[in-house]
């Protein structure tokens, strides 16, 4: 048996059935009607989570499927989601620093690498729900609008189950990207335009076809698949709640995601507080954090950012960001592109953790915050990193440098190594 209850819009407040195709409220329409999916959590405290978690030998995903929307019995889509390490990562926490002056650092940061799910990003915890309620939809294609690792990773689980992908990606997704979608058998439209453009005519496209819907605001089973990644920290924590989780916020369902898996667990009594949320915008494309600290309704900003999987000038889902940081008393923060390549650098060369500009800039962002001393030196701090270095190799680069090129002679090499430390 599911232990979804119903669904619930987050606009008007009216519920509704919890049907597969479900997506958002008649009342309300696509923009405002965005549905949140409702538990039986009175039922869930009885399940014991906690001793049953215990004793489950799977570490994907489907460990928490009293907590997801899926209908117990049928075929789980294959590949191994979630299940991400959790690292402590105090040579990082040591160099972020405190207010000018002191050197406080973190002592408690841990980093959650979700660069480890199958295609390289948190977006496979979605997508794997997506391709799942395809499944129960009875739909032949799913298609989605994706600034690229939502589109990945659609392509990548639908593959899994043999279920057909067309994908729309706006015209400067990176390379590394559109590669695994052309390698996954995805169909791809490459629309040249904005991520806004390449949206607009996928849901056309969905509407005019009837394909299965992947695009994450709009589809509410999706930020439940987002919302495992709070699961497990939780539960890596051995259910002590951390002080801050950081995100970094593009659309805001990860963010969003992120706070309601910590809220079903507080509602089901499984574990005894929520966390602060830190959500991290791109200077060039922050409409969110905008009207977080004006107030305001959330307005269109530009696009402009080398971190391609926060670009987004036009959020599908920003309400729900919004209200999980403000109830969490968290906090937003805006980092430049050379905050995102230090962050870039100092991540891989202090955890040995390669993440996508998107992927490291949360630690761009929590450096800012502990460095204005809005973070404590003893507060535990999770920072997820959301997507792997390897899919953008060329911002990588343009972060970390070349190599050092010489010819294979012992002495130019010494004196290549000059002044390195390394002889
Ligand atoms: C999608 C994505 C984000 C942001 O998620 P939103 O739901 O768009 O806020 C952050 N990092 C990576 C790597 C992503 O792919
Ligand atoms: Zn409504």
């Amino acid at each position: 048996m599911s232990y979804v209850s119903h669904l619930v819009c987050t606009n008007c407040g009216k519920t509704y059935p919890a049907a597969p195709e479900a997506l958002t409220c008649p009342v309300c329409g696509p923009e405002a009607g965005i549905l949140d999916v409702v538990y039986d959590y009175e039922g869930i405290a009885k399940l014991d989570l906690r001793s049953r978690l215990a004793r489950d030998k799977d570490p994907s995903i489907w460990r928490y499927s009293p907590l997801l929307p899926v209908t117990e019995g049928l075929p789980r889509p294959p590949l191994r989601v979630g299940g991400t390490p959790l690292y402590a990562a105090e040579r990082l926490g040591a160099q972020l620093g405190g207010p000018t002056g002191s050197r406080l650092g973190l002592r408690r940061l841990q980093i959650k690498d979700d660069g480890l799910n199958p295609t390289g990003s948190l977006k496979d915890r979605a997508s794997i729900i997506a391709v799942a309620k395809a499944g129960e939809a009875g739909a032949g294609v799913v298609a989605c609008a994706s600034t690229g690792n939502a589109a990945s990773s659609l392509a990548g689980n639908a593959a899994a189950v043999g279920l057909r992908s067309c994908i729309f990606v706006p015209g400067r997704a990176p390379q590394g990207k559109v590669a695994q979608l052309r390698i996954y058998g995805a169909t791809v439209i490459s629309v040249q335009g904005s991520y806004r453009d390449a949206f607009e005519l996928s849901q056309q496209a969905i509407n005019r076809w009837g394909w299965y819907n992947r695009n994450a605001a709009l589809n509410p089973y999706l930020v439940e698949g987002k919302k495992t990644v709070s699961l497990e920290i939780a539960e890596q924590s051995r259910w002590e709640v951390p002080d801050w989780v950081v995100f970094s916020v593009g659309d805001g369902c990860t963010i969003a995601g992120g706070w309601k898996g910590f809220f079903d667990l507080y509602r089901a009594g499984v574990t005894d507080r929520m966390p602060r949320l830190l959500g991290v915008q791109a200077e060039g494309a922050n409409p969110i954090s905008r009207a977080f600290h004006g107030g305001g309704p959330v307005q269109p900003t530009g696009e402009d950012t080398i971190a391609d999987s926060i670009a987004v000038g036009v959020p599908r889902n920003p309400q729900k960001a919004l209200r999980a940081v403000r109830e969490s008393g968290g906090e937003m923060v805006d980092v430049s592109d050379e905050d995102i390549r230090e962050a870039m650098r100092l991540l891989g060369s202090t955890t040995g953790v390669f993440g996508e500009p998107a992927g490291a800039a949360g630690l761009a962002g929590l450096k800012k915050l502990v460095g204005s001393g809005g973070i404590g030196p003893d507060e535990r701090v999770v920072l997820v990193v959301t997507g792997n270095g390897l899919k953008d190799a060329a911002n990588a680069i343009a972060a970390a440098g070349e190599p050092i090129r010489i010819g294979a002679d012992l002495g130019r090499l010494e004196q290549a190594l000059g002044g390195s430390g390394l002889v």
